[in-house]
């Protein structure tokens, strides 16, 4: 694997759209490479033959993504960090969701599991861990997004400063060009990093399933 920084290019401008991934019908990895999508050819993984019609992200956050992207165009920065901050979550829950249907965990367990752990702290902090043996953290630096992380939730940090009012740590007045110009680069990474973390736990998951293992 190429240790590339990938989140050291910090862009000069956000992409004008979400890119768009082609899902294996059999193994769930993914890629950008339109010719799987057309089945030009089979998937590196597993050589299944691609049927064009499953794509990354999910209809819904792309509609999210086009929201985000226009209110960046109006300046909106308050609006644009607290709508990257709910994409984000949303699709970390999509990924957790893809760990644990690989691993075989039906829809009641898968939502049994995210309905336990709600808050986003607890779904990095001890779900992603426990469901692919690694600290989400040490994943995005393998992957080449060590700064996504801590990024991530300093940006959680801000937003939460601004929209609850704490007795503790006092309120933010204003979120600013500087946080929304951090929360479109998040949003950039965000699509590449979370298809690499699925291609390595989900496209894999059959040598690493803890669901399989206990038969
Ligand atoms: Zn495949």
């Amino acid at each position: 694997m190429k240790h590339v920084r990938a989140d050291s290019r910090h862009a000069s401008s956000p992409a004008r759209e979400a890119p768009t991934f082609f899902e294996c019908p059999q193994c769930g990895f993914l890629t950008p490479d339109a010719r799987f999508g057309a089945d030009e050819i089979v998937c590196p993984t597993c050589g299944a033959h691609g049927d064009g019609r499953r794509t990354f992200p999910p209809e819904r956050l792309r509609r999210l993504d086009a929201r985000i992207r226009s209110y960046h165009d109006d300046e909106e920065h308050e609006i644009v960090v607290i709508l990257v901050e709910t994409f984000l979550e949303s699709i970390l829950e999509d990924i957790i969701d893809r760990i644990l249907k690989a691993r075989g965990a039906d829809v009641t367990v898968r939502e049994v599991v995210l309905d336990g752990q709600r808050a986003i702290g607890a779904r990095i902090g001890r779900l992603f861990p426990h469901l692919t043996g690694e600290e989400f953290e040490e994943a995005a630096a393998e992957l080449g997004y060590r700064e996504f992380p801590q990024r991530w939730r300093k940006l959680r940090a801000a937003r939460n400063a601004f929209i609850h009012d704490s007795p503790f740590r006092g309120t933010q007045e204003s979120l600013s060009a500087d946080d929304a110009a951090t929360a479109m680069e998040l949003l950039d990474q965000a699509y590449e990093l979370f298809v690499l973390i699925n291609n390595r736990f989900v496209a894999s998951a059959e040598q690493t399933s803890p669901f399989c293992d206990r038969a």
